[in-house]
């Protein structure tokens, strides 16, 4: 019986000379085997626990001022082409009664990153988890992005960023909030 890794290195294989390649030379000969284990890590993330992750993270704290996290580093492949996006994630949230550690907040990020994504929902799954797991009375997080689908394929797109965000409780319903988030993270508004 083959492990799942093995089998993902057959299909590597068979890719390799799909694509015209002698899978055998020398260059070549472990290469399916690295594809499997990397993709079996870039797509770690469907197959943790959020429940797990997040409550080893959260913390009793009476603040209700916005807390800010700016410049997670995100990395992640985009569904359409399994080709990596990368850029940054920025979070806001004003809390009620509970907090995040702040590493946890980035090993969130990563773990909604390692999966075949797209960047939309990806910020919209961060703002969620965030809502839901401290029960935050607002979120707000922007991811701003660069998609090696569009940069490696594309003509004069190398330098295009992708920004997307994501709204939820007080940061949707008033504009001050919002204003605050984007003015604490830097950024023009989207
Ligand atoms: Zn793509």
């Amino acid at each position: 019986m083959h492990t799942k890794n093995e089998r993902i290195a057959g299909l590597v294989r068979q890719l390799l000379a799909e694509l015209g390649e002698d899978p055998s030379r020398e260059g070549l000969q472990k290469t399916p085997e690295r594809v499997a284990a990397a993709l079996s890590f870039l797509t770690s993330g469907e197959r943790t626990d959020p429940i797990k992750l997040i409550n080893g993270a959260v913390f009793t704290q009476e603040t209700n001022s916005m807390v800010i996290v700016k410049n997670i580093e995100v990395y992640s492949l985009c569904e359409h082409h399994m080709l990596p996006f990368f850029g940054r994630c920025h979070i806001g949230y004003i809390p009620s009664g509970r907090v995040f550690g702040v590493s946890k907040l980035a090993r969130m990020v990563d773990m909604y990153a390692r999966r075949l994504q797209l960047q939309e929902r990806l910020t919209e799954q961060i703002s969620r988890a965030i809502m839901e797991s401290i029960d935050a009375k607002g979120v707000g997080v922007m991811i701003e992005a660069q998609h090696l689908c569009m940069m490696m394929r594309g003509v004069e797109k190398q330098n295009s960023v992708m920004i997307t965000s994501s709204v939820l409780g007080t940061f949707r319903e008033s504009q001050a909030t919002r204003e605050e988030f984007l003015a604490l993270i830097g950024s023009r508004a989207p």
